[in-house]
């Protein structure tokens, strides 16, 4: 066919360059509740409608691994997967060196340029990035159950993903991190993520029990990086938020009345740090070299300092101290619990006395009464470490840990029950329609064609047919 008007086609052709993945407009951006790189790249795999490790595998491994153009993931999409999370999922959401390759290799893909907000790599230079994330999922079942109620996007915010924040800061309650239906924990990305579901069994978790109520101080930590996280995520430049050594410094003159030259003295270091609740050595080692302290050691002076996190960290005031973050914003405006409210001495990891008789009531509530727990959660619950908590109550947490145990073995017990039951009815069913029920066949009929995997299970199925085969062989 002759082209009549060439030009038009060429004309038609210029224009902005298509991306190889849709440029999906990331969720909450600009709010403390921003969507996270890992929750992202699982929503662009469902637009896409393959799994999160094919797109990985296929899309992100060759970018973030280098192996551009020398290796042919896609023959292998899970080795591709794997090479690319190199067993630290949860870096990736991060501040090292792999959240900034992540940050490429989707930007490369989607051809946006406002992906680093969804990441803590704007807060490099400030914090540490060892322990940032969270090694096992967390989630707010409430946040995910009236997201769906309201029809909205659902998505995995990057609160979720930090190792500092135990609790969501809309509801104020303690974030899950166990799924009520197979009783395990998930990696913080997996190959076959979906939003708000667990990865290991599909069961969706906004269907999990409400869990209960975090301490009000755990709530102020949560608002006070979601005000961190809401800066961040618009892009408003957190150039200008101060290492440790000009927080500190600030800190000495703010609280210690230092003196106008700026200079510190040791007295006055060793005040701060009776004030905050570290070691003197350990802050006068903060005030002279370049060092990048935890997340929770900020959060730490912000909680006893009384002082919002953002403003303690904001150098100038082009950015204004963010005192009220709008993370009710999408529902009704919630405020965070008042400095005011919370009792003194928080955050002092060192020289908060332990209250035996508050810890020992709190483990004999949760022994005898209420859900079974492991002890990890347990002592999350109360704010102290297991280790803590085992070095001054050996048998209770001993008989706390034997009581999960035994509470774990009999719902895997009974749920194994429930599916022997299903497979035998298949079985059955199957053989009367005349076909040979195969380990395969049952898979296909099944809710969860992994459970085949499980040695019981597979071993109950063998004996089936065993059994199918000798009434057979009776009958004739
Ligand atoms: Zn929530
Ligand atoms: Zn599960």
């Amino acid at each position: 066919m002759e082209d009549k008007n060439p030009e038009y086609w060429e004309s038609s052709c210029e224009g902005p360059p298509a991306s190889r993945l849709f440029g999906l407009q990331p969720e909450g951006l600009g709010t403390p509740q921003v969507e996270s790189l890992t929750g992202y790249i699982v929503r662009l795999a469902r637009l896409h409608r393959v799994s999160p490790g094919v797109l990985v595998g296929q899309e992100f491994a060759p970018r973030v691994t280098g192996t551009m153009g020398t290796i042919d993931c896609k023959r292998s999409t899970s080795r591709g997967f794997n090479r690319a999370i190199a067993r630290a999922p949860w870096t990736i959401d991060g501040s090292g060196t792999t959240a900034r390759k992540w940050v490429a290799a989707a930007s490369a893909l989607t051809l946006r340029q406002d992906l680093e907000g969804l990441t803590m790599l704007p807060w490099a230079t400030v914090f540490s990035e060892k322990s940032l994330c969270r090694r096992t999922r967390a989630w707010c079942p409430i946040c995910l159950a009236d997201g769906l109620e309201a029809s909205r996007v659902v998505y995995e915010p990057l609160l979720w993903k930090l190792a500092a924040v135990n609790c969501c800061p809309l509801h104020g309650v303690v974030l899950s991190t166990q799924c009520t239906e197979c009783l395990r924990q998930s990696s913080p990305f997996t190959y076959r993520d979906a939003a708000g579901t667990c990865p290991r069994c599909r069961h969706p978790f906004h269907l999990s029990p409400s869990p209960p109520r975090a301490e009000p101080w755990r709530q102020r930590q949560a608002w006070e990086v979601g005000a961190l996280l809401e800066v961040s995520s618009a892009g408003a430049g957190t150039a200008c938020a101060l290492p440790i050594k000009e927080v500190v410094k600030a800190c000495l003159v703010r609280f210690t009345g230092n003196n106008t030259r700026g200079r510190q003295s040791s007295g006055n270091v060793a005040a701060l740090a009776r004030m905050i609740g570290v070691n003197p050595s350990t802050l006068w080692w903060w005030t002279r070299n370049d060092y990048k302290p935890a997340l929770e050691y900020f959060l730490q002076i912000s909680l006893t300092l009384r002082v919002p996190l953002a403003e303690l960290l904001m150098a100038t005031r082009t950015i204004q101290p963010v005192h009220s973050p709008r993370i009710g914003s999408m529902d009704q405006m919630i405020s965070p619990p008042a400095f005011a409210s919370l009792p003194a001495g928080l955050g002092h990891r060192t020289r908060r006395p332990l209250d035996r008789e508050e810890a020992r009531r709190h483990l004999e509530i949760h022994l005898y009464d209420g859900p079974s727990l492991p002890l990890q959660e347990v002592a999350g619950r109360i704010g102290r470490p297991p280790a803590t908590l085992r070095a001054n109550f050996p048998e209770l947490t001993r008989a706390i840990s034997e009581r999960h145990r035994c509470y774990t073995a009999a719902r895997r017990k009974a749920r194994e029950n429930v599916v022997k039951e299903t497979i035998k009815a298949i079985a059955l069913a199957l053989h009367g329609q005349g076909i040979w029920p195969t380990a395969w066949q049952v898979a296909r009929h099944i809710k969860q064609p992994n459970d085949l995997r499980i040695p019981a299970i597979l071993g109950f199925l063998n004996e089936l047919q065993r059994q199918i085969k000798a009434t057979e062989s009776d009958r004739q």
